[in-house]
């Protein structure tokens, strides 16, 4: 089946981006949400993204035009039923994925393709209370979504070849690469990536070093482009221990377990970059390590 209109449930952090490498692909893009200002705000820094891919010499402004204009956004789910394919990225809750499936269900075509791009929730699940569990997959793209290459596909117990074998050709239209994970908790990247960064904090509230000590150790001793807890930081010391959780909860594993330490910050609301504050204090000019 050829793609070509996508719907984009949810324009926060994830959709916006989602929408973005989409609509430069030359994909039709409808991107919804419960609230005109998330959307409004979605357009704007997408056209801001796109110009700094122009000022890089990435796009042209013609390209950049085109891909804007590719670009619609409706409050009505219901405007969404003539996609070939829907993106659901709204917010992490079940509840709230369930009931936009519920209230999209009924406008789709026969041969939409629904997916989620959620980090944690069972794809199987959310697909057996879908019409066409077949045409359901999970859809993870990593942030930001314009600068990261990969996007792993997740297959239901009931996805069919076609619909694995259309989401990896759109990949590919999109100049990504997907990586087939099956579907158990976290995937594949976050359930290797979150536990390294939950033995970083073990490792601080262990005392065997410090946080400069540990981001640096991992930085120059084994090459990662961002230390353990600097990039807790940038994904939320809250998404990391919910993802810590589903890890524990779902493969009731104590190896899992969350670091004490990492729900302590999490509780002081220190939860990273977007709060001012987490293994690093953002509020001056250079990021001071808190331990
Ligand atoms: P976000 O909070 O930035 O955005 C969620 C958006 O969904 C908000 O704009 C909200 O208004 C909207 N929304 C809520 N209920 C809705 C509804 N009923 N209909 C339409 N829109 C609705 O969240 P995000 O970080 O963009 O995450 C979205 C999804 O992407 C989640 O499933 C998350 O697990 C997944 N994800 C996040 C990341 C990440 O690093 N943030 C990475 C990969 C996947």
């Amino acid at each position: 089946m050829a793609v070509q209109s996508v719907g984009v449930v949810g324009a926060g952090q994830m959709g916006n981006g989602i929408a973005h490498v989409f609509a430069v692909a030359g994909f039709d893009v409808l991107l919804n949400d419960i609230s005109q200002e998330s959307l409004d705000k979605a357009v704007s820094l997408i056209d801001r993204n796109i110009e700094r891919q122009v000022s890089r010499g990435k796009l042209t402004p013609e390209e950049k035009t085109a891909a804007m204009r590719r670009i619609r956004t409706t409050l009505k789910l219901a405007d969404l039923g003539a996609c070939d394919l829907v993106i659901e990225s709204a917010t992490e809750r079940e509840a709230v994925k369930q009931a936009i499936f519920e209230d999209l269900l009924p406008h789709l075509k026969p041969e939409t393709i629904l997916s989620s791009n959620t980090s944690s929730i069972s794809i199987t699940r959310l697909a057996s209370r879908t019409d066409r569990p077949e045409k359901f997959m999970g859809f993870h793209f990593m942030n930001p979504v314009p600068v990261m290459q990969l996007v792993e596909l997740i297959r239901g117990i009931a996805t069919d070849e076609e619909t694995y074998r259309t989401l990896c050709e759109v990949v590919e239209r999109l100049g990504k690469t997907s990586a087939s994970s099956e579907d158990f908790p976290a995937f594949i990247v976050n359930r290797i990536l979150m536990p390294m960064i939950n033995e970083a904090v073990y490792t601080l509230y262990e005392g065997v070093g410090n946080v400069k000590s540990i981001d640096e150790s991992m930085k120059l001793g084994a090459n990662h482009p961002m230390g353990p807890l600097e990039l807790a930081d940038f994904i939320g010391l809250d998404t990391c221990l919910a993802i810590m959780n589903v890890l524990h909860e779902g493969l009731a594993d104590t190896k899992y377990r969350p670091c004490p330490l990492l729900t302590k910050y999490v509780e002081a609301g220190w939860l990273g970059r977007k709060a001012g504050r987490g293994f690093y204090d953002y509020r001056g000019e250079t990021p001071v390590p808190t331990r």
